[in-house]
């Protein structure tokens, strides 16, 4: 957590100026948007090819209707194409809110008193993760303020508590980490305890507004962040998710600097980033922010579209920050994650529901308060798949997108197969007698979608082991 500038790798050095905020600029300025330029570009993105920057401004500049309407077609049907019916499910939980730093839009910022300070006990993360598995999670991300307190050893050690608790027939297979970033040491340590994916956004891409709006402490450091990444990746965290704040600065510009940054892991890495988060800015104690950025939500459908069609490799995640009427639309356009079941007050799943609208609880307002199990059940309704797999990352199948995506076959072999298992568990322990009814429907007709498929008479056995009391199967 401490910025060591001698422990920039050789990378940091080479690449630290991969945004390039005139170039950015220009391409938004100078490309045109006709309507054959902008069906060229989506039919690129339908043959599954990452866009060009100049290719990302073409459907940023297209504002007629009918062609945003196109945009947002393309955006529809590569998610039916690469991704299909998938959701993945997980939860935060925000392990301690102490904070150094002072960024303008986080109710955590140092200079908040009014915000409680707590960090989870080892009894209190305990607590908490039997409260999520009790829901039926076996996803998590933790979360921490930036914070002396919160070393690689601590947040290690946290991981370890957590993979640790098995709870009736429940465990956390799967552990991210929202985090600030570490020296290559340090990301080196957490890397060590088992996580996953190591996610930590850049906030804005725009380096004045990144200076404006990071007032104090370490995060003022506008490159240390933007590197921060390589250096997980240098460490050997291989899974690692980027994200810009959407309403800090003109969001055409950010979106740009998201697709900027994974051609930047393409180029150096050879694996683009595994998730893009895309959180607009929400309520927070004492928000201190200019207010004129802030994305609406035509813009934010469009901009969502446009990320899914220059990034089609990429996972996309949506949380609770948004209504459940935004995050049902947006589904469509290409998410492939989403949380269920918040609560981002610290130590708050334990003690159960709590008025997610009192802001001197967390970190900032959240606006979808379903339960996990009233969002299965609607996913379930609409025909997503609900998957709470882990397989790939447990079996060393990491820079997993990747597989799934180059590996011909391998969604209707591997990630299909695991999210039906992994729906069956929840059906089995979590999900009541409508649930079920419908949990199993939805698992009879996709197993007729597999056809011959193998793998399917295996997969059959299995979820009959699961209904005969087996956890923890996979393929
Ligand atoms: N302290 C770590 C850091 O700054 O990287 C962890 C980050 S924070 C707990 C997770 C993310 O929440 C931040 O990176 C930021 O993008 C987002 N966030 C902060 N304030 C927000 C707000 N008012 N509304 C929506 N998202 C917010
Ligand atoms: Fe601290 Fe992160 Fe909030 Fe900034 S966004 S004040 S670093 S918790």
């Amino acid at each position: 957590m401490i910025y060591h500038p001698e422990k920039y790798s050789i990378a940091d050095k080479r690449m630290a100026p991969f945004i390039d905020s005139g170039e950015i600029w220009n391409f938004i300025n100078n490309t045109k948007a006709d309507k054959q330029r902008v069906r060229d570009v989506i039919g690129a993105s339908l043959d599954k090819k990452r866009l060009s920057l100049e290719e990302t401004a073409v459907l940023i500049n297209a504002t007629d209707p009918g062609l945003v309407e196109e945009i947002k077609e393309g955006a529809r049907m590569l998610k039916e194409k690469v991704y299909g019916e998938r959701i993945v499910l997980f939860a935060p939980l925000y392990v301690g809110d102490l904070c150094t730093n002072n960024c303008q839009y986080c109710g955590f910022r140092a200079s908040n008193k009014g915000v409680r300070r707590i960090t989870l006990s080892r009894e209190e993360l305990i607590a908490e993760t039997r409260a999520l598995i009790d829901q039926g999670h076996k996803r998590l991300i933790l979360v921490y303020g930036e914070h002396p307190k919160y070393s690689a050893g601590f947040i290690a050690e946290t991981v370890e508590i957590v993979y640790g608790v098995k709870h009736k027939n429940g465990e956390i297979r799967r552990v991210n980490i929202n985090a600030a970033p570490f020296d290559i040491p340090g990301f080196r340590t957490i890397k060590d305890a088992g996580i996953g994916t190591f996610q930590i956004f850049q906030e804005t891409y725009h380096e004045p507004t990144y200076k404006k709006v990071h007032l104090g402490g370490i995060k003022r450091n506008y490159e240390w962040r933007l590197t921060s990444l390589d250096r997980a990746q240098e460490a050997g965290i291989d899974d690692v998710g980027i994200g810009a704040l959407f309403g800090l600065y003109d969001w055409r510009f950010e979106v740009m600097g998201l697709v900027r940054h994974v051609n930047h892991f393409e180029a150096v890495y050879n694996v683009g980033p595994h998730t893009i988060s895309f959180p607009r800015i929400q309520n927070a104690m004492s928000l201190d922010i200019d207010k004129s950025r802030l994305v609406k939500d035509d813009e934010f459908v469009r901009l969502v579209s446009i990320l899914r069609l220059a990034v089609p490799y990429t996972g996309m995640i949506l949380t609770a920050r948004e209504p459940s009427h935004i995050r049902d639309q947006i589904l469509r356009f290409g998410v492939s994650q989403i949380d269920g079941g918040t609560n981002l007050e610290l130590g708050g799943y334990s003690k159960g529901k709590h008025d997610q609208q009192d802001l001197s609880k967390g970190q900032f307002q959240i606006n979808d308060n379903r339960s996990l199990g009233e969002i299965m059940d609607e996913l379930i309704k609409s025909g997503y798949i609900p998957s709470f797999c882990t397989a790939c990352y447990r079996l060393g199948r990491t820079g997993e997108h990747f597989m799934e995506f180059s590996v011909p076959g391998f969604i209707k072999r591997y990630c299909t197969p695991n999210a039906l298992l992994t729906l069956a568990e929840y059906l089995e322990d979590y999900g009541g007698e409508e649930t079920k009814k419908a949990g199993y429907r939805l698992i009879d007709d996709k197993i007729k979608e597999l056809g011959q498929e193998q793998k399917v008479a295996k997969l059959k056995e299995k979820i009959g082991q699961i209904k005969s009391g087996k956890r923890d199967l996979y393929f």
